[in-house]
């Protein structure tokens, strides 16, 4: 079997046939694996995430992946959000000991960035999410709306949805509420904050992302099967229909019995013929997808300018500052932090997309300095700046008609990716479901079908009423 791609879905979908007793063979352009969600060394040798990346209870599939490759323990969980505002004001976000729904109540009702007026259009909105068990009517009807329409429809306060409802989506779901189908954005609150107690927990890596696919290779060489670095298929080969082999540089050829293409999507569509893709009306709509933006911007300060592990930050570009001094601490150090060195990232950042490196980075040390008093003495020792154009496809409205499965109608070709059909939006989450659901499709196709694809987690408390 092969796999070419070595992202999430590329990864997920290798391990999970190789913990089937699969000999799998991956092929991977760059020299390292995890594609958009890992790490590398900068020239100045420090190792840098290609951005922050968060995981959520209620991501069940990337947590079993974790598992899989023995990951888990490198991820840590919070349940406590911490929220300021330029003028110093500072909001907690927390479970309490109520059962779901109501189990932030507590924390929500003293929010101090948010009126009551806020907060109880707030309240009435996550209400009709929740009567309807996490799928209400105006959503979900055949006309896909944007999230901001249904906010409005919902009569939410111009403040509620700058400091409440943006600051969560924008981050989970990397676009602007106009943009956002509603489906995807009232799936994150159900999810992650009305179906249970835990789905709203941020796992965060402890180490770096590169760090996290150590157990990958193992995992598919253990069962005879290989990962192979610095190689990128240039073409396909078909023969009757059918997908034989994939042809690399120097002109290698890698022949097989099915094929895992697990790509982003404009790769993908390069590598199709246009008779499979008139073979497939799935595939006919790959061009059909935008791409929105992620800023990564990265400083090391020379003192500890915060304590905390993360922070949202409300009404400025930057919207999450991680401390990544602190994630990366492995308890009881045996020496003290000499520095900090902090993580902002800037999802759908449109606005920046034409800035220099220059003007962001004082853009956001100036947010910076105000929100955390103490880096206003801190000395800057450096700083850079990671601009990803096309970090995620646009979960516009409709877009889901686009997404196709990952069983193909060309025998010998499964898709994985991000993008393909999942119900999920361009995560985490999202790659290990395509890949596991590839892979799903590649053994039942040959007559052994096996499940990997995880549960989500239970609807409790109240909730389970609504359902
Ligand atoms: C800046 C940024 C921040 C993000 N933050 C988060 C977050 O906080 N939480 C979250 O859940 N998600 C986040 N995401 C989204 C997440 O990274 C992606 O959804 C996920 O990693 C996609 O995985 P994938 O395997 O589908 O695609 P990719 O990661 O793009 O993998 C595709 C792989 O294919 C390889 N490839 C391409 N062409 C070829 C070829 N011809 N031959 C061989 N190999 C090839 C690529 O090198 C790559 O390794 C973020 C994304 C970005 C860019």
């Amino acid at each position: 079997m092969i796999v070419i791609g070595g992202g999430l879905a590329g990864l997920a979908a290798g391990v999970a046939l190789a913990d089937a007793g699969c000999s799998v063979r991956l092929f991977e352009q760059r020299p390292y694996l995890g594609g958009r969600a890992t790490s590398y060394v900068l020239p100045n040798g420090e190792h840098v995430d290609n951005c922050q990346h968060v995981t959520l209870g209620c991501c069940t599939n990337l947590e079993d992946f974790y598992r899989r490759v023995g990951s888990t323990g490198k991820i840590k969980f919070f349940d406590r959000l911490v929220f300021l505002d330029p003028q110093g004001m500072t909001g907690i976000m927390k479970a309490d000991f109520l059962p779901a729904p109501v189990h932030m109540t507590g924390s929500f009702l003293f929010f101090a960035p948010l009126a009551y007026p806020d907060k109880l259009s707030i309240a009435r909105a996550l209400a009709a999410i929740l009567f309807a068990g996490g799928r209400p009517k105006d959503a979900y009807a055949a006309d896909p709306i944007s999230m901001l329409a249904w906010l409005q429809r919902h009569k939410q306060t111009s403040t509620a949805i700058e400091r409440f409802w943006r600051v969560v989506l924008v981050s989970a779901l990397n676009e602007e509420l106009d943009r956002t189908d509603a489906r995807f954005g009232i799936d994150v609150f159900w999810k992650a904050f009305l179906a249970n107690r835990t789905g709203y927990r941020m796992g965060v890596p402890s180490v770096p992302l590169a760090e996290l696919y150590e157990g990958c290779r193992i995992a598919i060489e253990k069962k005879g099967g290989e990962v192979i670095l610095r190689s990128s298929v240039r073409s396909l080969r078909f023969e009757n229909g059918a997908l034989k082999a994939a042809l690399f540089d120097g002109g290698r050829e890698e022949s097989g019995d099915s094929f895992i293409l697990a790509l982003p999507h404009d790769r993908t569509a390069e590598l199709l013929s246009k008779e499979v893709r008139f073979a497939n009306p799935s595939l006919a709509n790959l061009e059909k997808f935008k791409v929105s933006p992620i800023t990564g911007v990265h400083f090391w300060f020379d003192r500890e300018v915060t304590h905390e592990p993360f922070i949202t930050l409300l009404d400025t570009q930057t919207q999450w500052i991680f401390n990544k001094t602190a994630l990366y601490r492995k308890e009881d150090p045996a020496t003290p932090d000499q520095g900090q060195y902090l993580q902002l990232v800037i999802s759908a950042s449109y606005a920046l997309v034409r800035k220099s490196r220059e003007e962001i980075i004082d853009l956001c040390l100036k947010e910076v300095r105000q929100a955390l008093p103490a880096a206003r003495e801190a000395q800057l020792v450096k700083a850079t700046v990671i601009k990803e154009a096309a970090a995620t496809f646009s979960p516009e409205p409709g877009v889901d008609q686009w997404r196709p499965s990952q069983e193909t109608k060309t025998p010998g070709l499964f898709l994985a990716g991000d993008w393909t059909a999942t119900g999920w939006p361009a995560t985490m989450e999202g790659a290990v479901r395509s890949g596991y659901l590839a892979a799903e499709s590649v053994l039942r196709s040959a007559n052994a079908p096996q499940k990997f694809l995880q549960p989500d987690l239970p609807v409790t408390g109240l909730s389970r009423f609504f359902v």
